[in-house]
C-alpha cells in the first residue's frame, strides 16, 4: 500500500495524478509565508520503500497515466536515486504518460546541466516552480533564499534541460509598500524566463508563520482586494512574452485564464472593470485571528 504523511500538496492541475512521496517535508522550509511544511521534519525516504510502493500500485492502478512525486522540493534528491524512481515508474506503469513534480530554483541551481538532462530523458517531464516575487526586496523579506538572477538562471536552466515549467506568482506578497515593485519585477521574471506557464496566486496568511506574525504587528502591511486586482493588471500588462497565464486558484478573488500576450488586451479590459467594483477591504485570506 502507498502510506500517505499527511498534509499532502498538489497543484491543481495534477488533480488526477498518482502521488508518490518520495521526500517529507521541504528541504529549505524557511519562507517566511509558507506553512506547508512546517510541522515535518525533512528526509528522503528511503528508496526500497518508495520502490516497493510503486510495485504495489502498478498492480492495483495498471492503468495510471500521470504521477506527482511529493512533497515539498523532490528534486533536491541524489539524481541516481530519481533516475531509479522515474525507470520504476515508467516500468510499473506501461501507459504512463508524465511524472510532474515541485522544484526550487536552490534544487535547480545545485544539478548540473547533465544531471537535470538526464533526469528529463528519464520521464520527469513538467516542473512546478514557486518564484513567488521577482522583487529582491520581496524575496530577501520574505526568506526566499534566492535573488531575482538567481531565479531567472534557474528557471532557465529548467527549460534548457526540456521542462515544462510551471511558475507561481503571490499577488499581495509585496504588502502594500512594495506592490507595484513586486508586480513589475515579477513580470521581468517571466519576460527573461519564459515559463510555458505563469499562475498568480493571491496571499493568504497562514497562522502561526513568521509573515502571519509580522502582519499583526503591522511590520507587514496586509493589501486591500483592491491592490490585489491592480497589481495583477499591472502585473499582466508587463509580461510581452508567450505563456500560457492561470489565476485559478482558490485563493484568488476571481478566476483567470489567459494565453498570453494575445489576450492580454481583453484581460487588462477585464481586470480594468474588476478594479473599480473590488472594494479597499482586507483580503478575506488574511484574517488575522484570534487564533
Ligand atoms: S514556499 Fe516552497 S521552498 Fe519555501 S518553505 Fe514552502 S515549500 Fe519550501
Amino acid at each position: 500500500m502507498i502510506r500517505y504523511e499527511e498534509p499532502v500538496f498538489r497543484p491543481p492541475s495534477e488533480a488526477k495524478s498518482l502521488i508518490f512521496q518520495i521526500t517529507l517535508g521541504c528541504s529549505y522550509n524557511r519562507c517566511t509565508f509558507c506553512g506547508m511544511y512546517k510541522m515535518k521534519r525533512f528526509r528522503i525516504r528511503p528508496l526500497e520503500e518508495v520502490i516497493e510502493e510503486i510495485r504495489w500500485a502498478s498492480k492495483e492502478y495498471p492503468f495510471v497515466r500521470r504521477v506527482f512525486l511529493a512533497d515539498g522540493d523532490p528534486l533536491c534528491v541524489p539524481t541516481d536515486y530519481m533516475l531509479r524512481v522515474l525507470g520504476e515508474l515508467y516500468r510499473g506503469f506501461p501507459r504512463l504518460e508524465r511524472v510532474g513534480t515541485y522544484a526550487t530554483p536552490q534544487n535547480l541551481l545545485e544539478k548540473s546541466p547533465d544531471e537535470l538532462r538526464d533526469i528529463r530523458e528519464a520521464g520527469l517531464k513538467i516542473l512546478y516552480v514557486g518564484v513567488e516575487s521577482g522583487s529582491d526586496r520581496v524575496l530577501e523579506f520574505v526568506k526566499k533564499g534566492v535573488n531575482q538572477r538567481q531565479i531567472v538562471e534557474a528557471l532557465v536552466k529548467a527549460k534548457e534541460a526540456g521542462f515544462t515549467v510551471s511558475t507561481t506568482f503571490i499577488l499581495g506578497l509585496g504588502g502594500r509598500d512594495w506592490w507595484e515593485e513586486h508586480a513589475l519585477e515579477s513580470a521581468k521574471v517571466v519576460n527573461e524566463a519564459v515559463p510555458h506557464y505563469t499562475a498568480a496566486l493571491t496571499l493568504m496568511l497562514i497562522p502561526k508563520t513568521v509573515l502571519h506574525w509580522q502582519a499583526q504587528r503591522g511590520i507587514f502591511k496586509v493589501p486591500t482586494q483592491r491592490q490585489i486586482m491592480k497589481e495583477m493588471l499591472l502585473f499582466v500588462e508587463n509580461i510581452e512574452v508567450e505563456t500560457v497565464f492561470r489565476s485559478n486558484h482558490v485563493s484568488n478573488l476571481i478566476p483567470i485564464k489567459a494565453n498570453l500576450p494575445e489576450d492580454k488586451l481583453r484581460l487588462s479590459n477585464e481586470l480594468a472593470g474588476y478594479i473599480l467594483m473590488t472594494p479597499e477591504e482586507p483580503l478575506p485570506s488574511t484574517w488575522l485571528g484570534p487564533f
